[in-house]
């Protein structure tokens, strides 16, 4: 079964000052996570060998649902994530035909290759925990009440409010 989220890389690896570009939709893992994807991403990538390093290059549009920080109901925001990571390259290049084979190193404590392919859906998760707000709410603003029924977050607007509103820098 073959993962349409898996970009192999090799042939750039290989070949320094090589470069591809890929545009594609990827849907994302996201378990254990709050977070729901209204949409694959929308992925533009360039991926570029200078020999020691692997350049990836591009952007991200993410079209997903948070839980708001206050009441917890799902709030709808859209990212557009950057990609600008850069990672070594082991080895010699089979393209210098002196029988060597050149690898990506990653030392990620998430695993984002597999071998000389990326696994994009890893990448781009990474990155939105990066450059996701740390704090969303379904109203837009601290100062305007949630978009819920009252009872839902009653026992929210006490001192506990203010003690949060302290924090929305
Ligand atoms: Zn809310």
């Amino acid at each position: 079964m073959s993962n349409p989220t898996l970009l192999d890389l090799n042939s750039v690896v290989q070949h320094p000052g090589s470069s591809e570009e890929f545009r594609l939709q990827c849907p994302l893992a996201l378990e254990n996570r709050d977070i729901f994807l209204a949409a694959p991403a929308e992925v533009h990538l360039k991926v570029e060998s200078t020999g020691k390093m692997l350049l990836l290059r591009g952007s991200a549009v993410i079209d997903c649902t948070v839980p708001c920080s206050r009441c917890t109901n799902n709030v709808p925001i859209k990212l557009d994530i950057e990609i600008d990571e850069e990672y070594g390259i082991s080895g010699t290049p089979s393209s210098y035909g002196i029988g060597g084979f050149a690898t990506i190193d990653s030392d990620e404590p998430f695993e984002i290759f597999k071998g000389n392919s990326l696994i994009l859906s890893n990448l781009l998760y990474e990155e939105l925990m990066v450059q996701l707000p740390h704090q969303s709410l379904c109203s837009g603003s601290w100062d305007i009440p949630c978009n819920t029924p009252e009872e839902k977050f009653l026992h929210l607007d006490t001192g506990e409010d203010s003690l949060l509103k302290g924090n929305t820098d």
